[in-house]
């Protein structure tokens, strides 16, 4: 699933080429990909609108349209945005086509969990799943003390805490088990007996981690590719995801291999306490 180094670079590949693009016709292939906004539909809402910017938010693109409406992309586990410069017959998982003035943006999703919806820009942080959303961890407010204020009381693991998007926006699998490795802090600690010094630690990870993700412009485990069709290469510079069973690369024991929040989680148990 991408996660917000992935998302991050899926927004600035894609806005290099859509921005100030008006999209001219928007085809549907599988319907259910889209949602519109009351009573009107996606399509009507969107066509003739122009692109001006992307953000970001955890792991939603926030593709802005004049007018004042948003388009929420979120890629779930196997969603593509792809921008094709000349007209593109659709591929056979793409559900979506969005026909500009000069290219097209095809939405594809092998698994179709990925959803694009419109709504009012007004509304986009109260009447959306972003509402619920915990901070974005490379912002300037983020610091330990946010995170440890957002762990409060709970009695999760932390592998569970760090996968809550309530808790922290955009972290999915990949970070937060290279997170934990980068911090020595074992996965099934529950969060509530973690130090300062430990949380302080984690929060510096995360933002490693997180930032080292984006610089190497994702990690393309299995399907991630950017809007250009190109893979990340973080999977190389990857310590314990993917490599339950293999040799830690600091101290040499075996990676264990474990099942955490209902999801396969490595760890080293001699580096990671
Ligand atoms: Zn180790």
């Amino acid at each position: 699933m991408p996660e917000l180094p992935e998302v991050e670079t899926i927004r600035t590949t894609l806005s290099e080429h859509v921005s100030d693009s008006k999209i001219e016709k928007v085809k549907l292939i599988w319907a259910s990909a889209v949602c519109g906004w009351e009573d009107q539909s996606f399509e009507d809402l969107v066509t003739g609108r122009r692109i001006q910017t992307i953000d970001r938010r955890g792991k939603y693109l926030l593709i802005r349209l004049d007018s004042d409406l948003t388009l929420i992309a979120h890629m779930r586990m196997t969603g593509r945005l792809n921008y094709f410069a000349e007209k593109q017959e659709p591929a056979k998982h793409t559900h979506v086509v969005l026909s500009l003035d000069h290219g097209e943006v095809h939405f594809s999703d092998v698994r179709k969990f990925g959803r694009i919806q419109a709504i009012p820009t007004p509304l986009c942080f109260s009447g959306s799943s972003l509402c619920k959303l915990g901070p974005e961890p490379l912002e300037a407010e983020f610091t330990p003390g946010i995170l440890k204020e957002r762990f409060g009381k709970k009695k999760l693991s932390i592998k569970a805490a760090l996968l809550d998007q309530h808790v922290l926006a955009g972290m999915g699998n990949i970070y937060v088990d290279e997170s934990l490795f980068q911090a020595g802090i074992s996965p099934e600690r529950g969060v509530d007996t973690l130090s300062e010094e430990e949380i302080s630690k984690l929060h510096r990870a995360i933002q490693n981690v997180l930032q080292a993700g984006i610089d190497a412009q994702g990690t393309s485990f299995r399907d991630y590719r950017d809007a250009n069709g190109e893979k990340g290469f973080f999977e190389q510079a990857l310590q314990v995801y993917g490599r339950g069973g293999k040799p830690c690369t600091v101290c040499g024991q075996t990676l264990e291999r474990v099942r955490l929040a209902g999801r396969t989680t490595v760890y080293c148990s001699s580096c990671q306490k």
